[in-house]
């Protein structure tokens, strides 16, 4: 029987599923044990490796092929893991230490990539739009990130990984020119300004005072606060400017905002009224602009439709 392996590799967890055929209703097993990432990247491996003997041994399944979700990238040249916020993973080779250690085909891809890829095929994408030829997948939340799927000649959904392993990668375009440092070096990055952290930031600035990014709805909702209303309109505004340059490039087929910021109500109303200032098709938005369905099962699902 062929079966769909999965593997999401977080700076926790890793989590692992065997799916039975290509949908979130097939998960023949799910499994997740402590990453234990300050023991170092030798011992991550290790904890992968026995995430994966513990899945055959449950199950008496053996894989094809396994998908991974990691978080940053392998770099194609150097084939070396880069921007990951695990840090110890960057500069290692993880793809091919996995190879080496697992014995089967490996596949690697970014967990917003996963995330694009597990709306794509198994979430919220096929109901609204089938027939896709592309996709972006938002993540908005802790971190802004994003991914791009394709479809084949041959009909199979695919990710974007791109030459140096940046496609998709859209949390760090700037938006802001002169705004907050980065750590990737730049200024005024999408994460640095519609990021959850960066929208908390802006109102404790404005206001002096601290609240969750609930709170802050709350209050712009109540209409009881000029300053969550301030940091709404900002939310909302740039928003519309960070996905019209997606929309102007790609102009995929559909949409899907993920992560906690993702789910505010206001993005698929008045976030697409800002987003037809922004792009060159006369104030005309076509896209649907959707909800995710998986929620924290993308990475995993992702991984196994590799
Ligand atoms: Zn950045």
């Amino acid at each position: 029987m062929q079966t769909y392996w999965g593997i999401d590799l977080g700076g926790t967890k890793i989590e692992g599923v065997i799916l039975s055929s290509p949908s979130p209703d097939a998960v023949v097993i799910r499994q997740r044990i402590d990453t234990e990432a300050h023991l170092g990247y030798e011992h991550i491996v290790d904890r992968i490796v026995l995430l994966i003997d513990q899945l055959k041994a449950e199950t008496g399944y053996t894989p094809d092929k396994i998908g991974f979700a990691t978080p940053g990238t392998l770099d194609p040249r150097s084939q070396t893991m880069k921007n990951c916020n695990t840090t110890c993973l960057n500069g290692q080779p993880l793809k091919q230490a996995l190879l080496d250690r697992l014995g089967v085909e490996v596949n690697l891809a970014n967990d917003a990539n996963c995330f694009a890829l597990a709306e794509a095929t198994l979430g919220a994408v096929p109901a609204v739009a089938p027939n896709f030829q592309t996709m972006f997948g938002v993540i908005m939340g802790t971190g802004v990130g994003g991914g791009v799927v394709f479809r084949g000649q041959d009909g199979q959904a695919m990710v974007v990984n791109g030459k140096q392993g940046i496609g998709g990668e859209w949390g760090h375009n700037i938006l802001e020119e002169n705004g907050y440092d980065c750590y990737c070096g730049k200024k005024g990055c999408n994460e640095q300004v519609i990021s959850g952290p960066a929208l908390q930031r802006f109102y404790l600035e404005q206001s002096g005072q601290k609240r969750t990014m609930k709170e802050i709805v709350e209050r712009h909702r109540a209409g009881t606060d000029p300053i969550a209303t301030l940091t709404m309109e900002r939310l909302l505004r740039y928003f519309g400017r960070a996905i019209s340059v997606i929309t102007n490039i790609l102009d995929p087929d559909v949409i899907v905002l993920g992560g906690g910021v993702g789910n505010i109500d206001e993005l698929y109303t008045d976030g697409v009224e800002q987003l037809k200032n922004y792009i060159f098709n006369n104030r005309v938005v076509e896209t649907p602009i959707i909800r995710p369905k998986l929620g924290d099962s993308a990475g995993v699902f992702g991984a196994a439709m590799l």
